[in-house]
């Protein structure tokens, strides 16, 4: 184990945010467009990169690993590289190997998942309306989705569903997921729409609901308790007392979590971004391409991105576009 990552702002990055691949089954209109051009698959890191890339975080200290995409599980041959990470969670240098899914593929993989060592997922998860699922991500099936979450539940998988909040979409769901949540004892968590890439769709689901507005809605219906957990990122949580269940609120556009920020995002073709908000980003696949035998130039890479992480975030007054935009796609970066 070599000395700590910590960032020019003494924030330790322990969190690694792990995109392993750019490609999907589901067209979701706020994260593609309907005629996406993924990458050539030599562009991606291949599944033992992944593996010697995420290795050399964990001897740097990460903790925490979450595996995102795209859609992660569409990946071929992914769960090869789940169980190649099983030996850091048993050697106990890693807490927690965990991922964010569609949902899609859960019926197959939840059972290998659990017995990789994943105790966690959030799927992603917007109308429990089956017209309104397929109108939000284009090509998904509804059925097939509550089908892998019985699957997670069934396996032993600790649940949490992550809802985009769209005004005129899902504001007349709020009740109906919440319910549907606590019934399966799953967290809800909202995020509010971001302005990710360039979706040139005109016929967009719905609108920036923010989740303001929806906190009092909720609170129209239930008592709610603010909770101190603190996850380094920037959600919020509250829990209902009637139901004892856990809602977060992700609103990134605010910058008030940035100094507890203790993360960084890998991208499919192994660049790092220090933040989700920023262009800033450092190519760590070549140091570890062109080294297979040597993991000190990579090490040394990922030590000055980690130098090069920013304060904050600038959704709003960016130094890239005045409107704070960042022009790559969330599926890109990792969600
Ligand atoms: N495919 C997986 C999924 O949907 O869970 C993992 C990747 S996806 C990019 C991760 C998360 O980002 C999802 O919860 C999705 O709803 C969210 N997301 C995508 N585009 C977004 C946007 N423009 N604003 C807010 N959240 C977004
Ligand atoms: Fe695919 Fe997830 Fe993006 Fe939807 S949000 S298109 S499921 S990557």
């Amino acid at each position: 184990m070599t000395a700590p990552l910590i960032d020019p702002f003494a924030r330790a990055i322990t969190y690694l945010r792990v995109s392993v691949t750019d490609r999907c089954d589901f067209r979701c209109v706020y994260c593609m467009s309907e005629n996406m051009q993924f990458l050539p698959k030599k562009e991606l890191l291949t599944l033992e990169e992944l593996d010697r890339m995420c290795t050399t975080f964990i001897g740097m200290g990460v903790r925490k690993l979450r595996i995102t995409g795209g859609e992660p599980l569409v990946r071929r041959d992914i769960m090869t590289f789940f169980q190649g990470m099983t030996r850091h969670l048993d050697s106990g240098a890693l807490d927690e190997l965990t991922l964010t899914t569609n949902g899609s593929q859960l019926a197959r993989f939840a059972e290998p998942l659990y017995a990789a060592g994943v105790r966690r997922v959030n799927i992603s998860l917007d109308t429990l309306d089956e017209e309104k699922f397929a109108r939000v991500t284009r090509w998904g099936r509804l059925a097939q989705v509550l089908k892998g979450v019985d699957a997670a539940l069934a396996a032993g998988l600790k649940v949490k569903i992550n809802a985009v909040a769209l005004k005129d979409f899902n504001e007349d769901e709020l009740l109906r997921l919440t319910q549907w949540c606590a019934e399966r004892e799953m967290g809800l968590t909202w995020i509010e729409v971001m302005p990710m890439g360039d979706l040139g769709n005109e016929d967009r689901v719905g609108q920036y609901w923010s989740l303001n507005d929806l906190r009092s809605q909720l609170a129209q219906h239930y008592t709610l308790t603010e909770l101190d957990e603190r996850t380094g990122g920037p959600a919020r949580y509250v829990r209902l007392e009637e139901t004892g269940q856990k809602i977060g609120f992700i609103t990134p556009l605010t910058h008030n979590f940035c100094e507890s920020c203790n993360r960084v995002r890998l991208t499919c073709t192994g660049e790092l971004y220090m933040c989700l908000g920023q262009e800033d980003m450092a190519d760590l696949r070549a140091p570890l391409r062109n080294n297979p035998k040597d993991v000190a130039p990579l090490q040394e890479a990922i030590r000055k991105a980690i130098g090069l992480k920013p304060k904050g975030h600038d959704f709003d007054y960016s130094r890239q576009k005045a409107d704070g935009q960042v022009t790559r796609h969330m599926s890109h970066t990792g969600g």
